[in-house]
């Protein structure tokens, strides 16, 4: 594996940058041998494995010295890419977007600094992950419950600030992030919102604080290193109840959104649900080869004995319901109403159906980490996955628009569809996981290419994903061109006041420093 330096640097220049690093936290916390970098390469890569590779990891342990991190990276010229935990998986992991960037890796700022039980809500560091601040709320007994994503192994700051989500009712992780703490490039240190008043006792209870506000500012951006934030947490409710509703024909997918939409509008459903595809959850249960031994994609055929023997639909709905007894069946009649109209739709709480996918789901929905979900990279041999993920309207028209265009692609790339619709209030992110063999040159190229394509023709249908790999951010940048690229030129202007010397995570989300635009890295 080669080790890239960062553009315009010498081995030299690296070496003397490095040292200055050393001086500041100590030899031992700054990485440069192969066998410690390893880690921080993605671990689903699509281009060649060492592409999005660092040059260095330094580990900081205090803001103080984060200061001193960028204060040596802003008069070096230095590019710096600053990782929670580094688990972004089919998001490059913890690999920078520029080679040869310094990873900033803040898993050693674990410190879980608050928890409020009356207000609900902590305040936490970069390296908290949600299994830690999970165990720490059973160990204290906390009558709070925190929304976990898929996979619980990373960082809460991290996926806030990628604006991830979970499933319960606070599943929109940005929604429930108040107050922020970020270290600019200049090295100074802003609290945001209520924080900024000194012995403030709102920071975590009212967002807005005085003045502009500038938190979503430093999500899926690179206009600073975030130190601590702010999240809320649920309280535990007095009942809950799992469920999922199965779907017998591709076509149910718009019917059935349509019928969602009202109760995700009204808040019957007041939690975020998922919709997902029949082959995402097969892989749950068994690889691709156990169905279908043979190449290309798995016919329809073979599709409907799986439907058949696992039991479930070509779409599996799965929902909880939330609160004391009497509210939950009230709440069930409703959604029962409202979703059966699609015929042959099944109806079944967990604990009453085999489905491993509902148990794991009953689970991620109740806020308990697992790991669960990573089951389905076991669908190819050395398995990875990069994700195409459009926003739909939630209308039935729109999902089945999107569903056939991912559908159609994927065939045609000889590549099975395994999609999931995370259904928001108005709006759905797609997901459509591109699983591909990550030691077969020939699927990586071909899997980048079809994400490619489909962000293309995504993009004249009107539709725009939410979050993408490193490898495609120009591209789905470039889709976001009102008015001949106007956003991109404010996230520039805002780029170039805040960090002239371009250090900060060069080329995340698109945004590039002055010194690098157009450059085709
Ligand atoms: P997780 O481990 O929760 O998946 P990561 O640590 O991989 O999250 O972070 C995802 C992305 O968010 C990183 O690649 C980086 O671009 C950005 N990021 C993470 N933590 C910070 C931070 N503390 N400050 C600024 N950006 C961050």
């Amino acid at each position: 594996m080669t080790r890239p330096l960062p553009p315009h640097f010498s081995e030299s220049d690296l070496t003397s940058a490095l040292n200055s690093l050393r001086d500041t936290l100590g030899a031992a916390r700054v990485f440069t041998e192969e066998s410690e970098l390893a880690q921080y390469r993605d671990p689903f890569p699509v281009l060649e494995a060492d592409h999005f590779s660092p040059s260095a990891v330094v580990l900081p342990h205090t803001v103080e010295e984060i200061q001193e991190v960028v204060r040596i990276a802003t008069s070096s010229g230095l590019p710096l890419s600053p990782i929670s935990t580094g688990k972004n998986l089919g998001f490059g992991g913890a690999a920078p977007r520029l080679p040869g960037a310094v990873i900033v890796d803040l898993r050693r700022m674990n410190r879980i600094l608050e928890v409020s039980e009356k207000f609900g809500y902590a305040l936490v560091e970069p390296g908290v992950t949600y299994f830690d601040l999970h165990q720490h709320l059973q160990q204290h007994g906390s009558r709070l419950m925190l929304d976990v994503p898929d996979l619980a192994w990373g960082s809460i700051v991290g996926n806030t600030l990628e604006r991830g989500v979970g499933y319960t009712p606070y599943g929109d992780h940005l929604s429930i992030q108040c107050g922020m703490e970020v270290v600019l490039a200049d090295g100074d240190v802003v609290r945001t919102g209520m924080g900024a008043l000194p012995g403030s006792n709102t920071w975590q209870l009212f967002k807005y604080g005085y003045g502009p506000q500038f938190d979503p500012m430093f999500t899926q951006s690179n206009f600073g290193i975030v130190t601590k934030i702010g999240i809320w947490l649920m309280p535990r409710p007095a009942g809950y109840q799992a469920y999922m509703i199965t779907l017998p024909r591709e076509e149910d997918l718009g019917p059935f959104v349509d019928a969602l939409r009202p109760l995700r509008l009204d808040g019957t459903i007041s939690h975020v649900p998922t919709l997902r595809s029949l082959l995402l959850d097969a892989a749950a249960v068994a690889p691709r080869s156990a169905f279908h031994p043979g190449p290309g994609p798995i016919p329809d055929s073979v599709a409907r004995r799986i439907s058949e023997d696992l039991g479930i639909g070509r779409w599996n709905f799965y929902g909880a319901l939330y609160g004391p007894d009497a509210v939950r069946a009230a709440t069930w009649s409703v959604i029962r109403d409202a979703l059966s109209g699609i015929p042959g739709a099944g109806f079944h709480f967990a604990g009453e159906h085999p489905s491993p996918v509902l148990a794991t789901r009953a689970k991620i929905m109740a806020g308990l980490p697992n790991l669960e979900t990573y089951d389905i990279l076991q669908w190819h041999d050395n398995g990875g996955h990069i994700d195409f993920a459009p926003v739909s309207p939630a209308t039935g028209e729109d999902a089945m628009r999107q569903y056939e265009l991912a559908r159609d692609r994927c065939l045609e790339a000889g590549k099975d569809y395994m999609g999931n619709f995370i259904v928001g209030r108005r709006e759905m992110h797609h997901i459509c996981m591109l699983m591909f063999d990550t030691a077969s040159p020939e699927d990586r190229a071909t899997t980048l290419e079809l994400c490619r394509t489909l962000i293309k023709e995504a993009a004249d249908l009107g539709y725009g994903e939410y979050r993408v790999h490193p490898a495609l951010m120009d591209d789905i940048a470039a889709t976001f061109s009102y008015h001949d690229g106007s956003l991109m030129r404010l996230s520039e202007k805002i780029k170039d006041a805040l960090d002239p010397a371009g250090v900060l995570a060069p080329g995340k989300q698109g945004i590039w420093p002055r010194h690098l635009r157009g450059s085709g890295l």
